[in-house]
């Protein structure tokens, strides 16, 4: 097994048009993995995915989370399928919404296969908990059959007993070892459409799971830390185990889990990519922190401004400073920045200050200008700064 998994397909371009550094595991060629109409691996963007709080039972209200998600930019939604009843709502689901659905399924084989039946485009699963080895394959077989995809996921919170007795608890080498058991398993059963996820709620345990695993197979790798927790702490550990090991080109597929409304899920995972530079969606805002020189209340004029962009589809850089000292120079980077002072404040557009206003005009004048601005702009604007 380990032939099959373990390949040297090494390749130097996979950097081309990153502004990343290369690094021994970005260039490493990962397979392609199709869910639906998606791909996930190979040269494709790490896509972000969520997972529904409704009741899957409940078609309507699941159907309206997902539209929700949809907006928000959610590529791929997981629900759960936790008896008959959901498994029954998962084929009018399907049929309502525009992403890939994926069956949440523990210990029921007979669920995974009518989700299967379904028409899901992934099933996630582990196969060690469907009810013995026979059950197991007939979910693989099935699957194989349906052309669909399958997550393994290993969670440090539930790895199986003799692993964690050999390793004297749920180690990164433990939960390898047991994705690896997995795969083993899939790979003798003729099935390879197969990401992986390995999770825990401790950052540096899924960095170092996620990075061995990286090592040893070329799956496409799903990354998230589990039980995060609330917004408050949740966005900054998986800012941290996802965005650590995106910079470090692992990672084909996110999930940011948040105990919130699974809309700020997907806001956070978008946010941890345009930071890194993998993908761009909408604006992307920087403000700076206000200080003693700010002569406007910079706290406000930012969220003003953060909701004033938010329905904005573009993806541009938008800065907010607050003060005239170092607010054009900080701005410099931006398409369009708004520099707050006494009761007026100046507009810029690719460093270029473009109009002084009253403080009241300032966002009307920014929405304005972003409805304008090319992205074709941002390049000349540059160059046109930089001589200056
Ligand atoms: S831009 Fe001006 S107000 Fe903002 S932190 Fe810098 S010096 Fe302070």
């Amino acid at each position: 097994m380990q032939d099959k998994i373990l390949q040297d397909t090494r390749d130097p371009e996979r950097v081309a048009g990153s502004c990343l550094p290369a690094s021994p595991a970005r260039r490493k060629r990962i397979r392609e993995v199709r869910i639906g109409p998606l791909v996930i691996g190979g040269e494709h963007p790490v896509s972000v995915q969520s997972m529904t709080l409704t009741d899957t039972r409940d078609v309507a209200a699941t159907v309206e989370q997902i539209h929700r998600l949809e907006d928000a930019g959610c590529e791929i939604v997981r629900v759960a399928v936790p008896d008959d009843e959901a498994a029954s709502a998962l084929s009018a689901i399907k049929k309502a919404i525009h992403i890939p659905l994926v069956a949440d399924i523990h210990f029921h084989y007979k669920l995974a296969l009518k989700a299967i039946d379904a028409g899901v485009d992934k099933i996630r699963i582990n196969p060690g908990n469907l009810g013995g080895e026979e059950r197991a394959k007939v979910v693989t077989r099935a699957a194989r059959e349906a052309g669909i995809a399958m997550r393994v996921g290993v969670n440090s919170g539930s790895l199986e007993k003799e692993i964690v007795d050999k390793y004297g608890g749920p180690t990164p080498q433990g939960m390898v070892e047991s994705a690896l058991g997995h795969l083993r398993f899939l790979e003798d059963e003729g099935f390879s459409n197969i990401v992986l996820s390995l999770k825990a709620s401790n950052v540096p345990r899924m960095i170092e799971a996620c990075t061995l695993m990286r090592e040893a197979c070329d799956y496409p790798l799903h990354l998230g830390v589990t039980e995060a927790g609330p917004p408050s702490t949740g966005i900054i550990k998986s800012a941290m185990g996802i965005g650590y090991l995106l910079m470090n080109g692992i990672g084909e597929t996110l999930r940011v889990s948040l105990t919130a409304d699974p809309v700020e899920e997907v806001r956070v995972g978008w946010e941890i990519l345009k930071s890194l530079g993998l993908r761009s969606r909408g604006p992307m805002l920087v403000a700076c922190p206000s200080c003693g020189r700010c002569e406007v209340d910079l706290l406000e004029l930012t969220a003003k401004v953060e909701k004033a962009i938010a329905g904005i589809k573009k993806p541009l850089h938008i800065a907010v400073m607050g003060c005239v000292v170092n607010g054009p120079g900080e701005a410099r980077e931006a398409d369009l920045a708004v520099v707050g002072g006494k009761e007026k404040g100046m507009l810029l557009k690719c460093g270029k200050i473009i109009a002084t206003l009253p403080e009241e005009e300032l966002i009307p004048a920014l929405l304005e200008e972003c409805e304008k601005f090319e992205v074709s702009e941002r390049a000349a604007g540059k160059a046109m700064v930089a001589g200056a």
